[in-house]
């Protein structure tokens, strides 16, 4: 690998340090001097290439810690759990992969995937057999047989789409060291459902408190981390006691289970930008007012227990849930440093350290990456624009003009269009033609069941 000078930019360090104009000099796969101290080293140095970033922005990518790629902008969950093929998903996905790294992103934690097959999407980048951003990655998210968000379509037992439910000690233990065998970097634990006929009541617990923590003892037992999607002030409070490692969500959280979560410094990816998407742009798509009004009031309540963790020196990771169609890929992965500013109140250079050093953490290459310094690896984007006084130029169009993994330049040119894969999707005959949208009368969008959500 040859020698890189990023040259006449301005450093975002990803650190929380105010910019500075300066190179930053890359050897290899790593940052080997910034500023003065690069101008000088490259002096005379033979094979290095010049990227000028006159006007521009030089920072860490982008890390998203909760992408699904293997979901390829799924409009249901009966899409994913009864459409899917193994093979074809996993290629669906490589080509996805590829719209990340144009949207700035340099890695992605990647929590579980239907036939767990982004182990081996995972492998074939690391291998270069495939391009795409650094990938860290669980397998079958563990759910019991109350299920996750999808109410009775998941099987009391096994395998539906990306969930694995296992019920008791033999099925836990064998499940996570099955997993961990298989490759997954972290265990994924579904610790909230929907129970259909207790809806109203929301996400609820799904698990004791002594299968929570032998989920958590079997995977450190082996070395590995255990990250959870909790919903509610009960399962999240509890899940931080089990030693989770790593929490999704954690909405609605009371003095108590803030207090569990501060106690251990447990870091939060909240992945709200499902929910600012449906704020701010449901009307667009459609959807249920009621649903947004719910939305609006997650994002709100959310805002301050966030808020007060962050200052209690929590890491709040950054997190887009792009898998989905409300979130597809390559659009959205800025948005989450957006909510983090418009509704946490942190600065952007904040919500920046939160995207890039601090979701190193989803990599588990903290200090390792996210940070323009020496020794750390060359994982840059130069933007067209400066994100240190609004976070949202990285989601302009046009505004990544470079995007470097492990010292290479990506190439960012736009990707062939796709056509429509046969049975891919689950074909809708369309919403309900009542007489009232048939001739004008309340001509709204039709509902969007809160059971398909993840
Ligand atoms: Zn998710």
């Amino acid at each position: 690998m040859s020698r890189v000078l990023i040259e006449n930019g301005r450093i975002i360090d990803g650190a929380g340090i105010a910019p500075v104009d300066g190179s930053v000099l890359i050897d290899a796969d790593k940052i080997i001097a910034t500023g003065r101290q690069a101008d000088a080293e490259a002096v005379g140095m033979r094979d290095l290439t010049r990227v000028d970033a006159t006007g521009m922005t030089v920072m860490p990518g982008l890390i998203d810690v909760h992408c699904h790629l293997a979901f390829d902008d799924a409009e249901s969950n009966s899409e994913l759990f009864f459409q899917r093929r193994n093979a074809l998903s996993a290629l669906v996905a490589a080509y996805n992969a590829k719209k990340l790294l144009r949207a700035g992103v340099t890695g992605i934690l990647d929590p579980d995937s239907t036939f767990e097959n982004m182990i081996d999407l995972r492998d074939a980048i690391d291998a270069g057999v495939a391009d795409g951003p650094r990938m860290s990655c669980g397998a079958y998210a563990l759910i019991t047989s109350i299920g996750g968000t999808a109410g009775r379509m998941i099987r009391d037992s096994g395998i539906t789409g990306y969930y694995m439910a296992v019920n008791g000690r033999d099925e836990i233990i064998g499940e996570v060291r099955r997993q961990i065998k298989n490759g997954a970097d972290w265990i994924k634990v579904h610790v909230t459902g929907i129970v259909p006929r207790q809806a109203h009541k929301g996400e609820m617990c799904a698990w004791s408190d002594d299968e929570l923590r032998l989920i958590v003892e079997t995977a450190h037992d082996l070395e590995t981390p255990v990250m959870g999607h909790c919903r509610g002030a009960d399962a999240t409070r509890r899940a931080a006691l089990a030693g989770f490692d790593l929490l999704f969500h954690a909405t609605g959280m009371d003095e108590a289970a803030l207090e569990a979560v501060i106690e251990r410094k447990i870091p939060i990816a909240p992945t709200l930008t499902f929910q600012a998407n449906m704020a701010d742009f449901g009307p667009k798509i459609g959807a249920n007012p009621d649903l947004m009004k719910l939305f609006e009031s997650e994002l709100a309540d959310s805002a301050e227990t966030m808020r007060k963790a962050y200052d209690a020196g929590v890491p709040l990771l950054t997190g887009s849930e792009a898998g989905f169609s409300m979130v597809p890929y390559g659009d959205w992965h800025y948005r989450e440093l957006e909510v983090f500013v418009r509704h946490f109140g942190l600065t952007p250079l904040q919500a920046i350290q939160c995207a890039t050093q601090q979701s190193a953490f989803g990599l588990k290459m903290l200090g390792e990456t996210g940070v323009v310094a020496p020794g750390y690896k060359a994982d840059l984007i130069i933007v067209d624009g400066d994100p240190a006084k609004d976070v949202t130029v990285l989601g302009k169009p046009g505004a990544i003009r470079h995007v470097m993994v492990g010292g290479a330049l990506k190439d960012l040119s736009p990707l062939p269009p796709r056509k429509p894969i046969p049975g891919w999707r689950v074909a809708s005959i369309g919403r309900q033609l009542t007489r009232d949208i048939a001739f004008g009368l309340n001509a709204t969008g039709g509902p969007i069941d809160v059971e398909e959500l993840h």
